[in-house]
């Protein structure tokens, strides 16, 4: 159908509203360019808003005050190894110089980041790697600078990240609470009064004031957006790239139920996310089996339509096979998926496919997680689904999935829908393993190894617990290994694993000012590509917590100088010369 409203003008359209469309908006109109955000759902914010906020940026300015170094050097070697190959090396170069700035411009526009001193790099066997320091936090952000009617704009967070479905909680207070410091009480006390006793905020809405993560994250920005001259058209979806002479010109969204045409005069920047809930592209393109029910992103949003769109003007593709995988399960009446990020690295409980055989490091990185289950459904055709075991002492002590630990919320409390749909009970292991169809000797087999494990500290089969990433969301009063304790006390307890992710990693294939590359690597004049919209320069890996927001914000912030015509020089070109 022909465009039926008169054609709009702006500097620049940015497409979709997570972290990295929203910083590229914000960063163009301090640039003194004029600014549109077009988002296809009727919420700002994407997966970005309802994620953990936090951003993966190496040798940054907070790093100092916790005593730790780095080097540009240094975080270049170790991505570089990371990405085995698969993204350009002056691309990894730029993100990892420009990260520390990008992040520097955050604080300046009112969202300070602190690092986490103790937070490892996922690969600490990769040479580069630091045992903490490069993963950020966003500063807690008060709801009540966005305002009401803002905060009713962005996307709400997971029940995963509220405690009591109501309170937010930041990631220092989630490790703390995990690992039962002494501590942990008295904050979740202090919490739960803050809250309640906040009258005038919980009078207006139910929603916390206090935003922490990817609610920080996205609050500042759109209170940042919302301080400028910006314009942001919900509902509003991307059809299809306008061009001119192989320059790309303009859009074409649907508004108000017309295809309108709206003419960028500098450039088009696309942050619509990845393909992740978009079946078909899925069948096409990862391993199978594949539903897009496994994701843990936001249903309906992210369905590839802008990289559908980069390819009709002849982008290139990169990486199509590859997502950010994370185990996730399925809690009824919820949305989306849980993922399940940490609560597999706690001690007293392992991962079983049908067999009833560990095949994985349960504390190991999550993308290793899911591709592990892939692997071994390969060799087995039973690890999809796989199990999450654990016995009643684990159960007491640390919440799993939606079930907080059983010493605050007992069996008996939790909802009675959720016995055979969310975890599954048994008082013997052959009992369980009766109930889930997995082979009992097996099981058994499995939870007595483990049990040795847990004795003398040593995982002989996965070397769980061996390294100091594995460690971090370990119990340290659990020795000698803080991730493995005895599965070993009835009743046991079984809940189903899916290998699921927040996100595909493959997208239009970009240079290291995001400008998108068509299929004979030549730059395709005016358009430009962010976030999970864009092929990861992270290659395959996932070097640290942080990895797809920080490189998403930073090459939104590196398109803007491009687009002013001053592209960021790379600092350490010289580093591109060595080597590998
Ligand atoms: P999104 O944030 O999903 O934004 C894409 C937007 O584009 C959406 O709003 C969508 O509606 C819109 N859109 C789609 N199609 C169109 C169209 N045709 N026209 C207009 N708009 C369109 N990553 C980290 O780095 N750190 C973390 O701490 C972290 N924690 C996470 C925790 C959870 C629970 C989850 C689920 C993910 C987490 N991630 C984290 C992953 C991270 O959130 C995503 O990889 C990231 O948000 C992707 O950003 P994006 O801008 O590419 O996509």
């Amino acid at each position: 159908m022909q465009p039926q409203t008169p054609p709009q003008q702006f500097d620049v359209i940015v497409v979709g509203s997570g972290a990295g469309a929203l910083l590229a908006a914000i960063r163009a109109s301090d640039e003194g360019l004029t600014a549109l955000v077009v988002e296809k759902t009727n919420l700002v914010g994407g997966t970005s808003a309802i994620s953990g906020g936090g951003i993966w940026i190496p040798d940054n300015h907070d790093m100092a005050k916790a005593g730790l170094r780095d080097s540009i050097d240094v975080a270049f070697g170790y991505v570089k190894r990371c990405a085995k190959g698969l993204a350009s090396d002056d691309r990894v170069l730029a993100y990892v110089e420009t990260a520390r700035h990008m992040a520097r411009y955050l604080a300046q526009i009112g969202i300070p980041y602190r690092c986490m001193p103790h937070y490892s790099d996922y690969y600490p066997h990769v040479e580069g790697a630091l045992p903490g320091g490069r993963t950020m936090d966003p500063v807690d952000y008060n709801a009540a600078r966005l305002g009401l009617e803002g905060l009713g704009l962005m996307r709400p967070t997971n029940p995963g990240q509220l405690i009591f479905g109501r309170m937010q909680i930041n990631a220092f207070q989630a490790k703390s609470m995990l690992a039962r410091e002494r501590k942990a009480k008295w904050m979740l006390m202090g919490m739960m009064a803050r809250y309640f006793l906040d009258y005038p905020w919980r009078r207006k809405t139910r929603r916390d004031r206090r935003l922490t993560g990817g609610q920080a994250l996205v609050g500042g920005l759109l209170a940042a957006l919302r301080k400028r001259p910006i314009a942001l058209w919900l509902e509003a979806p991307l059809e299809s790239l306008v061009t001119e002479n192989g320059r790309v010109t303009g859009v074409v969204v649907r508004k108000d139920g017309q295809a309108l045409k709206v003419q960028a005069r500098r450039a088009v920047i696309l942050g619509a996310g990845g393909f992740e809930r978009n079946q078909q592209m899925r069948e096409q393109h990862l391993p199978r089996p594949t539903d897009q029910a496994w994701t843990a992103t936001p249903p309906g949003a992210n369905t590839g339509d802008a990289i559908q769109a980069g390819v009709a003007v002849g982008a290139r593709t990169h990486l199509m096979g590859l997502t950010w995988g994370v185990p996730t399960m399925d809690v009824p009446k919820e949305e989306k998926f849980r993922p399940l990020f940490v609560e597999r690295s706690l001690p007293g409980c392992m991962v079983v496919n049908a067999r009833g055989e560990r095949f994985l490091n349960e504390s190991g990185p999550y993308p290793e997680f899911q591709q592990a289950m892939f692997a071994n459904h390969a060799q087995t055709g039973g690890a999809i689904p796989a199990w999450i075991v654990f016995d009643a002492t684990f159960r007491a002590n640390y919440p799993i999935g939606p079930l907080m630990p059983g010493s605050a919320v007992p069996d008996s409390r939790l909802r009675k829908s959720w016995l055979g749909t969310v975890y599954w009970k048994g008082e013997t292991l052959q009992a369980l393993a009766a109930q889930i169809g997995v082979d009992a000797d097996g099981l058994q087999a499995s939870a007595a190894r483990m049990t040795e494990f847990a004795r003398t500290g040593i995982d002989a089969d996965f070397g769980r617990g061996g390294n100091v990433f594995d460690r971090y969301y370990g119990d340290a009063h659990c020795k000698p290994n803080p991730n493995l304790a005895p599965i070993a006390k009835g009743p046991f307890y079984a809940m189903k694993l899916h290998p699921g992710d927040i996100g595909t990693k493959g997208g239009l294939l970009t240079d290291r000012d995001a400008r998108v590359l068509d299929e004979a690597g030549s730059v395709i004049e005016g358009l430009y590509c962010v976030g999970n919209n864009a092929a990861s320069v992270m290659g395959p890996a996932y070097p640290g917590a942080g990895s797809t927001l920080g490189p998403a914000m930073t090459f939104a912030y590196r398109a803007i100088a491009a687009i002013q015509g001053r592209p960021i020089p790379l600092e350490r070109s010289d580093l591109l010369a060595r080597a590998p």
